[in-house]
């Protein structure tokens, strides 16, 4: 029987927001991941982030996909903005980056909405990644749902569920610049 529920293209950047983010979600939509994320770095960094991810989709029962994975094109995005300061003008166009293929992406598959955990992140304020988000969905025709999963304790929600489940916690936003 053809489920009720929207179908909704996640974009996780790791297995811990990859646990609790899409249980909350999947009680309204049919929730797949999406793993883009060629900000991060070294490659052996971005491997363990993805195994992290699709064991939490093995555990939720959930399908994961994986973006490209493509540095050059990333450092090529964020030039010139190298020593800006975490939570800065790189961010923004790291985010940019990301939300805009997740929107492609979702669009081309035939998902109705497309969402981020990426709020989750303490330097990572809801209303510019929202902003983000509606800007690339009124570009190609399809829904962002927003959510701030930092309120109502979503960090610390996220952070036990990846607990329980093992899950490979980084220590670093994710790219070169912020290993420093
Ligand atoms: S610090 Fe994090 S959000 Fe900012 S540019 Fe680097 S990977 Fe992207």
């Amino acid at each position: 029987m053809k489920s009720e529920k929207p179908k909704l293209l996640l974009h996780t950047c790791c297995g811990v927001c990859g646990a609790w983010i899409p249980e909350l979600l999947s009680k309204d939509f049919v929730v797949d991941l999406y793993f883009f994320n060629p900000n991060i770095h070294p490659k052996d960094e971005y491997l363990r982030r993805l195994e992290a991810a699709e064991r939490a989709a093995q555990v939720l029962g959930l399908k994961l996909i994986e973006g490209e994975y493509d540095p050059k094109s990333w450092l090529e995005a964020v030039r010139g903005l190298e020593h800006e300061p975490e939570g800065g003008k790189r961010c923004e166009v790291c985010f940019d980056f990301r939300l805009r293929q997740t929107a492609l992406f979702a669009k081309r598959q035939g998902y109705e909405y497309f969402a981020s955990t990426l709020t989750i992140g303490r330097n990572k304020p809801a209303r510019i990644i929202d902003a983000i988000g509606q800007k690339w969905a009124k570009e190609f025709g399809i829904k962002f749902f927003s959510g701030d999963w930092k309120k109502k304790g979503g960090q610390v929600e996220s952070d036990k569920k990846a607990h329980e489940l093992g899950l490979f916690r980084q220590n670093y936003c994710g790219c070169v610049y912020s290993m420093r």
